[in-house]
């Protein structure tokens, strides 16, 4: 729960097709949390199947990794107490049917296989794709308004 919990948050493809990026970006950074890495990429398949290693298998899998494998992506590394679960609160469900209104998916998709944004759903899955997306390391900056984020 620390102040410095960090999550991986990724626009998809098809987010950045449909100019959803600076809305995904304006909810994490408006909230509160920390930016401390962005790039733009265009990932290999060999990439995106090591991100998606937990789901080989699935029926979905080769579907989501043409999905995955058919655009840029935007690439993100997020800073704040609680972020990795507060940032899937912030994604809403996987299946954009399911995903409460107000929140990403709920507000700006239809169908799962377009989901527009990925969030890690652990820290440990966290760490894992932070090091697997930003292998050359994060920004490490003070923000001076953190007393005006945090009570304690
Ligand atoms: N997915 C899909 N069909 C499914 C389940 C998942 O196409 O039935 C895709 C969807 O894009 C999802 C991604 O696979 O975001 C990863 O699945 P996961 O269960 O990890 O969901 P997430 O963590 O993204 O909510
Ligand atoms: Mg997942």
């Amino acid at each position: 729960m620390s102040v410095k919990e960090q999550t991986y948050i990724m626009v998809k493809p098809d987010g950045v097709m449909r100019s959803i990026v600076g809305e995904i970006i304006k909810r994490f950074e408006t909230k509160g949390y920390k930016l401390v890495a962005l790039k733009m990429a265009v990932p290999s398949r060999e990439h995106l199947e090591k991100h998606y290693e937990d789901l080989n298998g699935r029926p979905f899998f080769a579907g989501l990794i043409n999905y995955m494998a058919s655009g840029p992506v935007v690439c993100m590394v997020w800073e704040g107490r609680n972020v990795v679960l507060e940032g899937r609160k912030m994604l809403g469900a996987t299946k954009p049917s399911e995903s409460a209104l107000g929140t990403i998916r709920g507000d700006f998709c239809i169908d799962v296989g377009r989901n527009v944004c990925h969030g890690s759903d652990a820290v440990e899955s966290a760490q894992k794709e932070i090091a697997l997306w930003f292998p050359e390391g994060l920004c490490e900056y003070e923000k001076p308004t953190v007393s005006w984020v945090y009570e304690n």
